[in-house]
């Protein structure tokens, strides 16, 4: 739908606008007359440039560079410059999955492209079954990118890592992976920042245990440092990570 094509010769072309639909007034939207591609967005000149893409690029006097001509309105045929605005990929699909669109059902890559889906024979796991988890040691469930998706969404809805790995029988560690966007990036959806904290060096370390001996509190000493509670707790009391490391 937002092929990167020149679209410059398209912008010289003064008959673009006779195929936009301006009756309906400069708030309503302005359909296509034209060409429609199988998404139902407007295509100029036969060629796979959107004619939204265009609309927007002539309102504005330029082409839209590495980002996407979005809709406020919802309406793909819609050429109105005062419904489009710019956006990333990302703000893309997530307006697309508020807005109930994302492809489900036979619009879905799963059924446009099911060749693209690796079943039977070629199923990671009858190609390795060594590594198949079972029962309760599950945790590679194939996840599809719809579904990491909805994990981004929910997560960022407020539900915990914790109880969206459970729900789809997935480790913990896969779940903050595609949460963080180690994973999955080309997906898109509400990624969350890397919380991992610093590593405290050994100065840190000695300065952490003595202000505590000396009555400072974990809480305090987190916010001295800028590292979590936790880290500072292991860090004194010389577990996990601080086990290891002789200072
Ligand atoms: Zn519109």
């Amino acid at each position: 739908m937002n092929g990167r094509k020149p679209v410059r010769d398209l912008l010289e072309d003064a008959t673009f606008w006779s195929l936009v639909d301006q009756s309906g007034g400069i708030d309503a939207c302005w359909p296509w007359q034209g060409k429609l591609n199988p998404d139902g967005y407007g295509v100029v000149g036969g060629r796979s440039v959107g004619a939204h893409r265009i609309a927007w690029a002539k309102a504005n006097a330029k082409e839209q560079g590495a980002l996407c001509v979005l809709h406020t309105c919802d309406n793909r045929p819609c050429c109105n410059p005062k419904h489009l605005y710019l956006g990333t990929q990302v703000d893309n699909v997530r307006d697309r999955t508020n807005r109930g669109r994302a492809a489900s059902g036979d619009r879905n890559g799963a059924r446009l492209y099911p060749e693209r889906i690796l079943r039977g024979d070629r199923h990671p796991m009858h190609l390795h079954p060594e590594k198949a988890g079972r029962g309760s040691q599950r945790a590679n469930a194939v996840l599809t990118e719809e579904q990491v998706l909805q994990i981004r969404l929910d997560a960022a809805a407020g539900i915990k890592p914790a109880d969206l790995a459970r729900q789809h029988g997935l480790a913990r560690s896969k779940v903050s992976a595609l949460l963080l966007g180690q994973r999955w990036k080309h997906v898109g959806g509400p990624l969350r920042a890397s919380t991992r904290t610093r590593r405290l060096t050994q100065d840190e370390v000695q300065m952490a245990r003595s202000a505590h001996a000396l009555g400072e509190t974990f809480a305090a000493l987190s916010r001295r440092l800028g590292v979590s509670n936790t880290t500072v707790r292991n860090a004194v009391l010389g577990l996990k990570a601080f086990s290891k490391r002789r200072l």
